[in-house]
């Protein structure tokens, strides 16, 4: 492979690959997906030995951080296996982060075998500290199966970051709680704006909560600051003085981020989605089933890279109240 690195139209370089290792779930949140989902076939979905030979591709030509979602990346089988091998990369130094994004329901028994092999800090989606609630959000989640996650994880000392989607009616009743209780467990939060993506059986537009309303609302009772730091992603950060913890906003609908975008997402059958809110895709599983020493697969690579656009389209309002893209947020995994 060469090792010239893989820079977009824009001049952005691609060193962040999210990887939806499945598309399915144990949960079925209200704002991700429809009660009745139909997941991909079986046969569809790349195994985890190809899974591992595509990410040490993009490994290969430059990709520095690694993220595992899904889907719930955790009700993969054998996913440890693939984690495992993924941390042969930490070692040899090309990476420099392996990581997941979770709903915590699984992760009382994987974290000590996610810290054994290299994983450092995970992202746990919460969105209420209140059972009746995580029950209704989720559809049919246990709070403390969460909870118990989380506690496991602090002890094998992983950083946390807790990811709130803002949801109009449902929490915004508990901003101030979140913060306190993040605070308290020395978790980082960041609050993200619904996005229009997949049918889900309600309106968008019912869910939608602008977090600009939701950082004025915060500001009137905590000491807010503009933080510089950047993690190369969509999120922007204030410090809480009074938690001393980070506070993130993702702000797609509200403040368009697409400027400093350094990631590509793969799913798991071997798609590539060059942005999460556009439709356009690359095939890599063809390339990486094609016989060779791997030079098609860096081709479609490079040619998938020559396509990123400039930004998404999400749009919610009355007159947009339709999916901006048809696919669900778990098959690119956010
Ligand atoms: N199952 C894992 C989880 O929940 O963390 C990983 C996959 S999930 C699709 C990744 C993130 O996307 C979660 O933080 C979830 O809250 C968020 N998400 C799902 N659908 C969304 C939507 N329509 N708009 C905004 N965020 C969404
Ligand atoms: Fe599952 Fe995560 Fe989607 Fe919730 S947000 S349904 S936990 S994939």
């Amino acid at each position: 492979m060469s090792n010239v690195p893989l820079i977009d139209p824009f001049d952005r370089q691609i060193s962040y690959l999210r990887v939806s290792v499945t598309d399915r779930c144990d949960l079925r949140c209200v704002y991700c997906m429809a009660e009745d989902m139909t997941f991909l076939p079986k046969a569809d979905v790349l195994s985890l030995e190809e899974l591992d030979r595509l990410c040490s591709a993009f490994v290969g030509l430059g990709v520095r951080k690694l993220r595992l979602t899904g889907g719930e990346p955790l009700v993969r089988k054998n996913i440890l296996w693939l984690i495992r091998q993924l941390g042969r990369h930490l070692e040899s130094g090309a990476l420099d982060e392996l990581t997941l994004t979770s709903n915590g329901t699984q992760l009382a028994k994987y974290t000590d075998e996610l810290a054994a092999a290299g994983v450092r800090r995970i992202n746990v989606s919460l969105d209420t500290l209140d059972p009746t609630k995580f029950a209704a959000i989720t559809r049919w989640g246990k709070l403390d199966q969460v909870l118990d996650g989380l506690a496991a994880a602090k002890r094998a000392g992983l950083a946390v970051k807790i990811n709130t989607v803002a949801l109009k009616g449902i929490n915004d009743d508990e901003f101030d709680r979140m913060l306190t209780w993040c605070g308290e467990c020395g978790f980082d939060l960041t609050f993200i704006e619904v996005m229009p993506m997949g049918e889900i059986g309600e309106q968008r537009i019912d869910q939608y909560l602008p977090l600009s309303m939701v950082r004025a609302k915060l500001a009137e009772r905590w000491t807010l600051t503009d933080s510089d730091h950047r993690t190369g992603g969509p999120a922007r950060y204030v410090e809480v003085a009074e938690t001393g913890q980070r506070l993130g906003f993702i702000t797609p609908l509200t403040h368009n981020f697409c400027e400093s975008c350094n990631r590509v997402r793969l799913t798991c059958t071997g798609t590539l989605y060059m942005c999460l809110g556009q439709n356009d895709d690359a095939d890599l599983r063809s390339a990486l089933r094609s016989n060779g020493d791997g030079g098609a697969l860096e081709q479609a690579i490079r040619e998938a890279i020559t396509r990123k656009p400039k930004g998404h389209d999400f749009v919610i309002d009355r007159r947009h109240n339709q999916p901006a893209v048809g696919r669900h947020m778990s098959v690119t995994g956010g």
